[in-house]
């Protein structure tokens, strides 16, 4: 994905209109039945040739809420496929053929341990 929003989501909207891809739906849309903003792994680019870092974790006021994810690409897409969901549920994903720029600088380790995207 790329990055992935958790269950501390306030449902603030803050983040929606930061994205420049629209890769972010409100609650009401969120493919996986939870009530909270939810980030489409494969829309999100990672903010890549966008912004120096991802924006909707920029204007996040929730400490921690928007961590680091697997990113959508070739090599990882098994892992959209399974229980890797911060829910146990399985992932919304409109087009399983989508191939994701992902930042080159984050490590697959803090992608998997799901590392805040801003830390203080
Ligand atoms: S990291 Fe960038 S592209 Fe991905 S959801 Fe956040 S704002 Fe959108
Ligand atoms: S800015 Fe953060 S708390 Fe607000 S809707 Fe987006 S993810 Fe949820």
């Amino acid at each position: 994905m790329a990055v992935i929003i958790g269950d501390t989501c306030i449902n603030c909207a803050a983040c929606i209109d930061e994205c420049p891809v629209e890769a972010i739906v409100d609650e009401d849309d969120n493919p996986t039945g939870e009530e909270y903003y939810y980030v489409y792994p494969d829309k999100c680019v990672e903010c890549v040739d966008h912004f120096d870092s991802p924006a909707c974790a920029e204007a996040c006021p929730t400490e921690g809420c928007i961590t680091w994810d697997m990113p959508f690409t070739a090599e990882h897409k098994d892992f959209f496929a399974g229980d890797n969901y911060i829910d146990g549920q399985p992932y919304g994903i409109e087009n399983p053929d989508a191939e994701m720029p992902m930042r080159e600088d984050i490590s697959l380790e803090d992608r998997a341990a799901r590392k805040p995207v801003v830390e203080d």
